[in-house]
């Protein structure tokens, strides 16, 4: 790495066309990298939902955005060897066991009139824990794959990550007991996907040497998860940089299939690359 310069990287899944949103935070990973530099990582574990030509379009938008990017694009989908190996050394640690639990059967557990309100962490209500003491080498091929919480942080201890954009800025050592409450045991390998968002987030993002990982505000509460990963896979840890999230006229936050505000419209209408860095006032 040059000096000053940080390693940053744009982390698009093409579920959808680029929107505002998506160019705003291109744009601030590519200037955080300063003289470093901003990578590109396309997103696509979730194979029903991902499609070439949204890939194509999100290379062609960021390209005509003035963005450049070194060759070969790492790609999810070429990269489970990685996050089976890491599940593996997770699972010698024991803090992985395998659930069998559907949607239906946890909003049953949950609606037990001794659960209470449902806690919503970062990936939805909070896990009740039903399948937690299975034993992992009796996991079924259609299994999920869960993390162990509490055993986790008894094995880490308290985690903690730097936050260098200005929203949250400092250092965050989130409460173990906070932890297991409000986030839980996530999913770390979706039942036919053999990963998740947050076990492959890590792994690539120490596997591109990321310094800094910049992206919205909505994913600053699993960052916790994510420094808790980094600890457990001997991983080196980068520091964060959440930015704002870009919102319509009425205060929500832009969806995929918000069309109206996808560059490729905007581009389609005759805006220039300057237009759209003025409308999320960069
Ligand atoms: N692929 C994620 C998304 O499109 C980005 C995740 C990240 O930057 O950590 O929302």
């Amino acid at each position: 790495m040059r000096p000053e310069g940080r390693i940053t990287r744009f982390a698009p899944s093409p579920t959808g066309p680029l929107h505002l949103g998506h160019a705003y935070s291109a744009l601030i990973a590519a200037e955080r990298s300063g003289p470093g530099q901003f990578l590109l990582r396309i997103e696509d574990i979730d194979q029903n939902r991902c499609r070439t030509a949204f890939e194509a379009q999100i290379f062609d938008d960021l390209r005509w955005l003035g963005l450049r990017w070194p060759l070969p694009v790492m790609r999810q989908s070429d990269r489970l060897p990685a996050y089976s190996a890491a599940l593996e050394k997770l699972a010698r640690l024991g803090v992985l066991y395998p659930c069998i639990c559907t949607r239906g059967d946890i909003r049953a557990a949950l609606s037990a009139p001794q659960e209470g309100v449902p806690v919503i962490g970062p990936d939805g209500v909070v896990y009740p824990g039903t399948c937690r003491g299975r034993d992992i080498a009796q996991a079924g091929a259609n299994d999920a794959l869960r993390l162990d919480m509490r055993r986790a942080l008894g094995l880490a201890g308290q985690v903690r990550f730097m936050e260098n954009g200005p929203l949250h800025h400092g250092t965050h050592s989130p409460d173990p007991d906070w932890m297991i409450a409000n986030i839980g045991d996530v999913v770390l390998a979706r039942r036919d996907m053999g990963t998740s968002y947050h076990l492959s987030v890590v792994v690539d993002d120490a596997a591109q040497g990321i310094s800094e990982v910049t992206r919205g505000a909505d994913l600053f509460d699993a960052t916790a998860i994510h420094a808790l990963l980094q600890v457990l896979l001997e991983l080196p840890r980068p520091s964060y940089w959440h930015h704002d999230l870009i919102r319509d006229e009425h205060g929500k936050r832009l969806a995929k299939r918000d069309d109206a505000r996808a560059i490729a419209t905007y581009r389609a209408a005759g805006a220039t690359p300057a237009d759209i860095r003025a409308m999320v006032s960069l």
